[in-house]
């Protein structure tokens, strides 16, 4: 979801533009004032992505959204007290063949403007501190907003409930699974900043994810919704229920075997990579000769470092060893000459891959599997490592 105001249409459609290329399939807008949906139709024109329009209170702004030519709306019909107005919006939907995302948040699921139903409510829940209640809750109203859909012979409908807590929010969607048949949309509601917000959506996501439970999904952080879309592919890449676009980066976590700045490496690696490789490319940094080679075997490009050097590997084949300050220039050209190749018909990924078994290529790299193994290792230099990400 866009973070920056829609009336401001240059800002918006740059933020839609710039996650549609950072791989977001739909991006929703929210839509609080006339000016707002007044600047759809313009934004609608210079952005190739469906936009969803989000509107809370205001059915006119629905209608007006609608007549501007979006791909969806999402409304709560909880929030829009009149029930005519509801139906305008319905029957203007349907008219138009448009879909409506029906969602129910903890934030607003408890009744806000009827003091007396506010405070039923909120004693009910507050009763039992499990998260049972809130969930009946949840499934009762869009039971009730259903309904209404129904009643207009309305069906397109997708239906999302949100949390701020992992567990409740994976327990709501099994639940609301087992009860509807409509898609589902996922999320995690204020999920914070992306430092904690990332586990805590991932958690949820990825678990109804890998049981099948979801059509849409998405990851929200008080932060550039960019990292919103690189998150959730990330994910879809991880659980491979997307093919994945670029690089497949993996590194070792280091332990106090390194003897180059790995940390440093590993992210000056990922950053140029993402710039400049667009292939599914299994790219492995490894610390050492110990258990890199296993842990890097089936990737189409490998380093191994050792004592301020690094042998690297291209499809098996052993092409560098060089010392530490010329790993990344060289493992770079080497999966630039690959993507080439396989551009060029050439190979395939995956196709061959690094299998090594120690001890080669151990007395090559300074230390080697049996000076290790053996406790004899000794740095010829010195070694700084960096702690922090790279700017
Ligand atoms: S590859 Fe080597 S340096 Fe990296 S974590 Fe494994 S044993 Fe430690």
């Amino acid at each position: 979801m866009t973070a920056g105001y829609t009336h401001e249409v240059d800002r918006c459609v740059a933020e839609i533009n710039r996650m549609a290329a950072a791989g977001a399939d739909i991006v929703r807008v929210a839509t609080p004032e006339r000016k707002d949906t007044a600047a759809l139709a313009e934004i609608l024109r210079q952005t190739r992505v469906p936009i969803v329009a989000d509107v809370h209170f205001h059915f006119e702004r629905a209608l007006e959204a609608v007549e501007a030519g979006v791909h969806k709306i999402r409304l709560n019909p909880g929030n829009i007290s009149d029930r005519a107005h509801v139906n305008a919006v319905i029957d203007a939907c349907k008219d138009r063949g448009i879909p409506i995302r029906v969602g129910v948040n903890e934030g607003s699921i408890i009744e806000r403007r009827d003091k007396k139903k506010r405070l039923d409510e909120l004693g009910r829940f507050f009763a039992d501190k499990q998260d049972g209640h809130l969930i009946a809750l949840m499934i009762t109203k869009l039971e009730e907003y259903l309904e209404i859909f129904r009643d207009r012979d309305f069906h397109d409908v997708c239906l999302s409930a949100k949390l701020m807590d992992a567990a409740s929010t994976i327990d709501v969607y099994r639940a609301i699974s087992e009860r509807f048949d409509e898609p589902l949309h996922l999320g995690v509601t204020h999920a914070g900043p992306r430092e904690t917000g990332a586990i805590r959506s991932i958690a949820a996501v990825s678990a109804l994810l890998a049981d099948g439970i979801g059509d849409t999904f998405r990851i929200s952080y008080a932060s550039d919704p960019v990292h919103e879309v690189e998150d959730g592919l990330e994910l879809l890449w991880s659980l491979g229920l997307r093919e994945r676009k670029g690089v497949d980066l993996i590194a070792c976590p280091t332990c106090g075997r390194i003897q180059v700045d790995l940390f440093t490496l590993v992210q000056n690696v990922r950053t140029k990579l993402a710039d400049t490789i667009d292939l599914p490319m299994k790219v492995a940094v490894m610390g050492c000769v110990v258990n890199g080679p296993g842990e890097a075997e089936g990737a189409d490009v490998a380093v191994f470092a050792g004592d301020r050097r690094g042998i690297i590997y291209v499809q098996g084949e052993k092409i560098a060893n060089v010392p530490e300050e010329a790993i990344l220039e060289q493992l770079l050209s080497a999966c630039l000459q690959l993507q080439d190749r396989i551009r060029a018909g050439e190979t395939r990924l995956g196709e061959k891959r690094v299998e090594i078994i120690p001890p080669d290529p151990i007395g090559e790299l300074g230390s080697g599997f049996e000076r290790i193994a053996s406790g004899d290792v000794e740095r010829a230099t010195p070694l700084t490592i960096t702690r922090t990400d790279p700017v």
